[in-house]
């Protein structure tokens, strides 16, 4: 007997709750760590992944393990399918930790469940004893790290993608459907070198042209009000040969709950005051929101936008931005389409401080040394992976999470654990519903932080997914556990979902709110829009939100130590018994919208779409966002 993914590196016995807990650290003796020293992003890509082995424990006491160890097990033995992995991993846990987690399923209470399903009950079992989470985890974001569009790093993502899934037995191509501007992140040195010296913490902006590896010293300007555009093109020639600062200065780096928890009331309310007549004074929170920055006429759309590139144009020698998120030591690491003149964010703290000695007149200097490559249009792809459906292969389930990331930090949050989920879904689901009634795909997309572009082509190129979709579910805010579903417009869509809730291990049913409505259509956002729009049934799969706005959304703190992992496993388990019902649903979903004039009448909200939405093309290029 073959335990699934083992490396047979390590064959030390552990005790069991040891096990468990060594599962959870960070791997150290499997042998994929070591590729990761190796300096080619895509040497480790080809590996196979390994679990930290179930074979370890096997010594201890031999194999079948004693039956006094598998009290629930030997009730589960009576299953359809019982894998290596499971009955490996529940030997490996202890008595106790295993009757605690299976305890709802034991024959002797099955008529009190919700769910006697033995599908459902191996789902939950798989997914709890040999969860290859944290593993996958580290091969992900400290090896690959962050996936931007166009870069090497997600091309050499999507290369493991297909290499992990191969190594779960599962099919998996990567699909191109365009091209995009390519880029190379290298380092970004920035200092501070007069009026003192002070290494200021910020980086590069994405897609932002580096200095050659050379330092570039200049002084710094602020962007001033103008009366109008004309009054901008005139000052433009003092802009030359220096950093420009586009971003509101802020106040106070300290967030709002910091303030709200510890002011007096008139000290809040003079704070917010001034917060707001900044805000208004620059166009928009941190200054990046307005479409006439500072009465220039142009917009530092999502980074630098049409103002940068006509600072650039004017002989600016860089453009400094701010874009705090509200947390602490929390900014954004938007983009620029900038092609000379390079573009950074600095923390809050320290754009605060070359602000201010700017505006003080104490002519302050700073150097950049920044090793960036624009690589010109490069090849796009998404990756996809399917479990091929035995009755009507034509009909599909689909798994979507997009895999491209901001470029700031790892992209762990967003959206790399709802990859994560996913992929562990598809492990489950291929253990114990090789063989699915409908096929089951999982669509990992790129572009989406570019509008979606990714999930748009796909659609565009697979009208026969659309044609034969019974279910699209799509994750894509952070990291906490499902906490709720939304039928998205589709009255029929609210019924399924109803009953797929109610097959649920009470523990998950009593997590997820479902209001049993048919809710609204979304209007975008994320990538199940690209086959909502087409009046589909789509689910977001809603996560609790673990500070997600204010320190990890798009942020330069979006690393994998914010995975709370109890409730990403939680989510793979839930993500894989609602495909598995959703696939195993004797009736498609059919395609009725709500009607969305009665919605109107009935909320009276101005919330309510008074058309459903339509869908876009998607971009085969890059398309800048400048505006
Ligand atoms: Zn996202």
């Amino acid at each position: 007997m073959k335990c699934g993914e083992t490396t047979g590196a390590t064959n030390e016995a552990l005790p069991a709750s040891e096990a468990v807990r060594s599962a959870r650290r960070a791997p150290s003796k499997v042998g994929w760590l070591a590729n990761t020293h190796s300096t080619d992003p895509l040497e480790y890509a080809g590996a196979a992944p390994h679990a930290s082995s179930c074979r370890r424990n096997w010594r201890s006491g031999g194999w079948p393990p004693p039956a006094r160890n598998l009290p629930v097990v030997l009730d589960v033995i009576r299953l359809p399918v019982i894998t290596c992995e499971f009955a490996c991993s529940a030997w490996r846990r202890s008595t106790i930790v295993t009757t605690l987690m299976l305890a709802p399923f034991a024959g002797g209470h099955s008529q009190t469940l919700a769910t006697n399903d033995p599908i459902i009950q191996q789902i939950w079992a798989i997914g709890t004893d040999s969860s290859p989470l944290p593993r996958l985890s580290a091969q992900l974001f400290d090896s690959i790290g962050p996936r931007l569009t166009g870069t090497t790093s997600l091309r050499g993502g999507q290369d493991w993608l297909v290499a992990t899934y191969r190594a779960f037995g599962i099919p998996a191509r990567n699909e191109r459907y365009g091209t995009w501007r390519g880029w190379r992140r290298g380092y970004s040195h920035i200092d501070l070198v007069a009026p003192r010296v002070r290494s200021l913490e910020g980086t590069m902006l994405a897609y932002s042209p580096g200095t050659g590896r050379r330092d570039l010293t200049a002084t710094t300007i602020i962007l001033p009000r103008f009366a109008d555009s004309t009054a901008f093109v005139k000052w433009l020639p003092s802009a030359r040969g220096k950093f420009v600062l586009v971003s509101a200065p802020q106040p106070t780096c300290r967030p709002h709950d910091d303030w709200a928890k510890n002011a007096t009331v008139a000290a809040l309310a003079g704070m917010e005051r001034l917060r707001d007549s900044v805000q208004r004074e620059w166009g928009g929170a941190g200054g990046a929101g307005g479409a006439n920055v500072r009465g220039t006429g142009y917009s530092l759309a999502r980074g630098t936008g049409e103002l940068g590139l006509r600072l650039e144009q004017g002989g600016a020698a860089g453009i400094i931005t701010s874009s705090p998120s509200g947390g602490w030591g929390t900014y954004q690491v938007n983009e620029t389409y900038n092609r000379r003149a390079p573009a950074i964010v600095l923390s809050c703290e320290d754009y605060g401080l070359v602000f201010r000695l700017t505006e003080n007149k104490q002519h302050p200097a700073v150097r950049l040394n920044l090793d960036a490559r624009l690589m010109g249009e490069r090849p796009v792809f998404n990756t996809v992976a399917e479990l091929k459906g035995a009755e009507t292969p034509d009909e599909f389930v689909v798994f979507s999470a997009h895999f491209d990331s901001w470029d700031g930090a790892s992209g762990a949050t967003d959206n790399g654990t709802a990859t994560l989920m996913v992929l562990e879904a598809m492990r489950i689901l291929k253990r114990v519903l090789p063989h699915p009634r409908r096929t089951i795909l999982a669509g990992h997309w790129s572009g989406e932080e570019n509008h979606e572009v990714g999930s748009r082509a796909f659609a565009e190129d697979h009208p026969e997914i659309l044609q034969g979709l019974q279910a699209l579910f799509n994750q894509d805010n952070g990291t906490g556990r499902t906490e709720d579903i939304e039928a998205q417009g589709l009255p029929n869509s609210a019924e399924h979902l109803k009953g797929w809730l109610a097959t649920l291990p009470p523990e998950l049913n009593a997590q997820v709110q479902f209001d049993g409505e048919p809710g609204l259509p979304k209007t975008g956002g994320s990538d199940d829009f690209a086959f909502s729009c087409h009046g589909l049934p789509t689910f977001r799969l809603g996560a609790r939100v673990w500070d997600y706005w204010e320190y990890t959304w798009h942020s330069n703190r979006d690393t994998p130590d914010k995975i709370v992992f109890e409730d990403l496993e939680s989510n793979a388990k839930l993500a894989a018994m609602l495909a598995y019902l959703a696939s195993e649903d004797p009736a498609m979903i059919t395609r009725e919208r709500v009607d969305l004039a009665a919605e109107a009448a009935r909320r009276g909200s101005a919330a309510v779409p008074t058309s459903w939405p339509v869908c876009e093309t998607a971009p085969r290029s890059t398309l800048p966002r400048l505006k």
